[in-house]
Order: C-alpha cells, then structure tokens, then sequence
C-alpha cells in the first residue's frame, strides 16, 4: 500500500536532520495548515449527482499559495495533502515567492461530457471562491492531472462574476489559455522546464561522469511514462531539439518500445484518437505498461502520477539517471533501493518546479496589466539596427540575412518567459547541487533541505 503523504513527510524529515531549525519551528513547516472537503451537487442528464473535492492549504508563509486541481477518482484528502507540501517546497528551491496548496476533486472527466464538466467546475469553482481557496492574493490554481487551460477558464469567468470590482481578478488561477489573460509558454512549461535541467545535468560533468555517462545528450536513450501534458511537452523538446532517442512510451493501458526510437508527436495523435498505444506502427507493444519502466535506457522519466516506482519494482529499473517528472512517482522506500543501485535521482521538487516558475509569470503579467516586453520591444529592435550598422559600416561587410533577421524580429514574450525559466531552473538545479556538495547528501534530501531553510528564514523574518 502506498501512502504518498506519509512517504512525502518521510523524505521531509530525513532533511529536516541537517537542518538547524528548532524542532517547534520544523512541526510547523511540515503539517498542512488547512484542508477544506466540499461535496456539492450537480443536475446532469436529469438527476442530481453529488462530487467530492478537496483544497489543502500546506503553507501561508507567502502568499498567495499555489497549486493545482487535479480531477482524478483516485485523489483524496491525503493526496491534496501530500501535493499542497510539494508546492510549499518547490516554490522555495526555485524562489518562487508562493506557499503551497493543492487541490482534487474525485471524478473521472471521461465519463463526462464537455458541457457537463464545466457545469461541474463552475460549481466546485463557486464552492472554494466563497471561502477564499481561489483568489489573486489568498490562492491561485493551476492545470494538473485531468485538467486543462479550459477549466481554468472557466474557473476564472467564475471568480469575475462573484467579484466584478476586483481589478485583479484574471490573476486567480493560472494556465488559462493565451486569449483569456493567459501566457505563452505556460502549457509547455513543466515538460520545458524538465528539459532545462535534463541539459543542466548533462553540463556537469561532476555528475554524469559517476553514471558513466558523457555530456552529449544525442546519444542517450529515454523512456517516457504518460504522455499527458507534461510527459508530451518534455518528450518533444529533447528528442527534437537535444537529439535523445525515445525507446519507450508507458500509458496507463499499456506502452510501446521501440531500439530504433518513437516519434512522440505521431504517438500522441495516435494515443489521442485510439486511446490507446495498441498498434502503432514501427513498435512493440505491451499490454503492462508499468513492465517500460524496467526496460534498459539511460534515462528515465515518470510523468504520469505518484508510487510508480515502489520497493516491487525498483530493484528492476535499469535507467541510470531518473528525472521525476510526476510528483512523488517514486515511494520512501524505493528511493533507497535506487540509490544504492547508484542510479541518480533529479527529484520532483526541483525538476516538475517549472509549472509553477511559469505560472508565477503568468500572474505577474496579470496584476501588472500588460505582457512582458510590451515597453522595450521597439527601443531593442531600434538598438539592434544600429549595432547592425556599426558593425557592417567598421567591417564593411554585411551581415548574414539570418542573423540579421533574428535582431529584426526583437524578442517575444515567449523568448522572455523561456528565458526566465531557464534561468531559475538552472540557479534552483545549482542551488541543490551546492547543498548536496556542502552536506554529502542526494539531491532529494539536499532539495528538502534547502527548502527548509529558505521558509524557516521567512518564518523567522515575520516573527514566528
Ligand atoms: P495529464 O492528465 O495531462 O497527463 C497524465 C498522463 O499520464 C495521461 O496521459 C494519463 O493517461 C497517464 N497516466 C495516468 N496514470 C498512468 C499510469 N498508471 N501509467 C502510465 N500512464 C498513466 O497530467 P499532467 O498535467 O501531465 O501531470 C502529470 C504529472 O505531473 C502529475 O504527477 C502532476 O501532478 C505533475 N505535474 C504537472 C504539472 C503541470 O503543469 N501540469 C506541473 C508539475 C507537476
């Protein structure tokens, strides 16, 4: 049996042993402030149905607490829970300035239509609006497991109807689609953020030489489980852009490998129209998907939901590096079956922190009122033009059209948001690193650890 919250509290206070904080203060930081339970009522397809949902509260530290709704029929109280601290953590290694939450609600979107899935969000929308759970200042959602930039959207349309004169009120959740006062980037920026540390590893030869391992990414081999929204993005960027071959998909009914590597866009599509990975071309398939998760790759990647890996199966994982990319896909106990099989582990507080890096851009632009680069566009492109010229009038020669073209082009709010996400995700990687190197310890308890300190510092500044 897996018990996420208490496996999550299990990893906590491992890190807690190397950290100085007062064992009063370190009760705090650990327990979850708040977990609200609503069940509320729904008229579909003539009767009323009755659903189940939680928002937990993990940390208030700052405000205002971030963290996703997932719909999922297996999330419960503890789950939230285990999730809500996830946030609470990640949010402090990347210097996000948020506490953490989270929020579930026991359904399955499969068995509803579109039209019944927003009636049923608006209402649970409704419910946590009235207590402050969802609010530009208290609490921000965001997408997860089962849900979409279309729920947030919903969502946000509800908050505006309860508070019209909150000038604010678009910054209430996060990752709604771009043309509702959402941003560029947002839905691609847990898979993008995953490949920013995936390079990052791989620059630090430190690290991978122990894997036996060399830096260059395109001969590596990956294995991908879920390809939902994070496990899709993150699956594009590094076979396209860095070259890695993926050899096998997992799904929740089954997975396909492949030695001569799967093209993730057309295995989506076909994921996406059959429901299933049964038949695509080029590949084998296997009705356990959980069995990919043994097969030989250099790295590999959970990114479909918690205990994945647990005590069962860990001792048959063969990828010398794991980047989670899920939150807690990999139980208290398999951890150490892992580590002593010398296979290292990037884990979720630092390598999923992305989403919550990018949404913190979005609510930024939200309250700010205006999209990043919107000032400084034409003065750069005009600075651009004339460096252009000094330079070709001092070499006498003119530049490449291609270069030429990219000053033209100025830079895009998508250019600056993949830019300040790389760059926290880069300074949050060499932060743990730093931690793990001063305190001989894996990059888990180090990112724990860290965590710790930076919200027992916070605490310490407003007096508790
Ligand atoms: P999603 O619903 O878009 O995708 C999940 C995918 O995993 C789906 O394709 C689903 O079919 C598959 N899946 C479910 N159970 C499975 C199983 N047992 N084996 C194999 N595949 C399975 O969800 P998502 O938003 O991509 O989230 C995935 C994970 O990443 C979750 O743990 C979530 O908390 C975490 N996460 C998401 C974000 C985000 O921005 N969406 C940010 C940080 C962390």
């Amino acid at each position: 049996m897996i018990n996420f919250l208490e496996d999550t509290n299990r990893f906590v206070e491992k890190a807690l042993k190397y950290s100085d904080i007062s064992p009063g203060l370190a009760k705090k930081i650990v327990v979850c402030n708040s977990t609200y339970t609503v069940r509320f009522g729904v008229r579909l397809r003539g009767e009323i149905h009755t659903f189940e949902g939680w928002r937990s509260v993990h940390s208030e530290h700052m405000e205002p607490a971030k963290g996703g709704i997932r719909y999922d029929m297996a999330t419960n109280a503890d789950e939230v829970e285990a999730l809500a601290a996830l946030m609470t953590y990640k949010s402090a290694i990347i210097n996000v300035p948020f506490g953490g939450s989270k929020g579930g609600l026991k359904i399955n979107p499969k068995d509803w239509t579109r039209n019944e899935i927003e009636k049923i969000t608006r209402r649970f929308a409704q419910e946590l609006i009235k207590r402050d759970l969802i609010s530009p200042s208290q609490n921000v959602p965001a997408p997860d497991i089962g849900t979409s930039s279309l729920e947030m959207a919903w969502i946000a349309d509800e908050y505006r109807k309860i508070n019209p004169t909150d000038i604010n009120a678009v910054a209430c959740v996060t990752g709604k689609p771009i043309n509702k006062n959402g941003l560029i980037g947002r839905e691609e920026a847990t898979g993008r953020g995953i490949q920013f540390i995936v390079r990052e590893f791989f620059r630090n030869e430190d690290l991978y030489s122990k894997l036996q391992l060399d830096k260059n990414l395109n001969n590596k081999t990956m294995i991908v489980q879920g390809i939902g929204n994070v496990g899709y993005h993150l699956a594009k960027f590094l076979t396209t852009e860095d070259k890695v071959k993926l050899v096998g998909i997992a799904e929740y009914n089954g997975g396909i490998i492949s030695k001569d590597g799967i093209d993730i866009e057309k295995a989506k599509k076909f994921f996406d129209k059959k429901g299933t990975l049964n038949g695509f071309p080029n590949s084998k398939y296997i009705k356990d998907g959980s069995l990919i998760l043994n097969k030989e790759c250099d790295i590999l990647i959970p990114a479909a939901r918690e205990g994945v890996i647990t005590k069962s199966n860990a001792n048959l994982i063969k990828a010398k590096l794991i980047v989670e990319a899920a939150n807690g896909p990999i139980t208290y106990k398999a951890d150490s079956i892992l580590k002593r099989k010398n296979i290292f582990i990037i884990p979720d507080v630092l390598a999923n922190a992305g989403g919550v890096a990018v949404s913190y851009f979005e609510w930024v632009k939200n309250i700010r009122h205006i999209r990043f680069g919107r000032l400084e566009k034409r003065k750069n492109i005009l600075q651009f033009n004339q460096l252009i010229e000094a330079i070709e009038s001092m070499t006498g020669k003119e530049m490449h059209k291609k270069y030429k073209q990219d000053f033209h082009e100025g830079i895009n709010e998508i250019d600056l948001v993949r830019s300040g996400l790389d760059d926290m995700m880069i300074d949050g990687f060499q932060q743990v690193k730093d931690v793990a190197i001063n305190n001989k310890l894996d990059f888990r308890t180090a990112a724990f650890k860290l965590a710790i300190d930076k919200i027992a510092m916070t605490y310490d500044y407003i007096g508790l």
